[in-house]
Order: C-alpha cells, then structure tokens, then sequence
C-alpha cells in the first residue's frame, strides 16, 4: 500500500493487527466482506483460506470447501 501524502485526508486510525483488507472493491464501490455474526456489523472477519476468523471474539466460521472458489 502506497501512502501518499496529497492535500488533506482523514486520519484513518488502523491497528496494525488488523491489516487485512476487509473490502472488495468492485468497480467504484467498496462491499464489505464479511461481519461478525456475533459482534454484529462493524466487525470484520478474517479471511482465511478455509475459514474466517473474528479477532475479537475469536469466532471461527469455516467454509464449506465442496465447492472451489474461483473468484477472486
Ligand atoms: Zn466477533
């Protein structure tokens, strides 16, 4: 990721544990991947590669691997 500094743009605080990117840009739009169904919107889930992850509450939930992802 390239920081460049170009006018003025809102801090965002990130925490360096959580670096993963929990977007999908398509097109113009950002989707967001995937929340937490315990911590509700807001928290993200990792993206593993047969699984995500919450790292708050440490809730797993693991993807069915029967069929295979070809999307990116
Ligand atoms: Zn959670």
């Amino acid at each position: 990721m390239a920081e460049k500094k170009k006018g003025k743009k809102k801090k965002k605080n990130k925490k360096s544990s959580q670096r993963w990117s929990h977007y999908r840009i398509e097109g113009d739009k950002v989707v967001a991947e995937r929340f937490c169904s315990r911590c509700g919107p807001g928290i993200f889930l990792a993206r593993h590669k047969d699984r995500l992850y919450c790292g708050k509450c440490h809730y797993t939930e693991f993807i069915k691997t029967s069929e295979k992802t070809s999307k990116k």
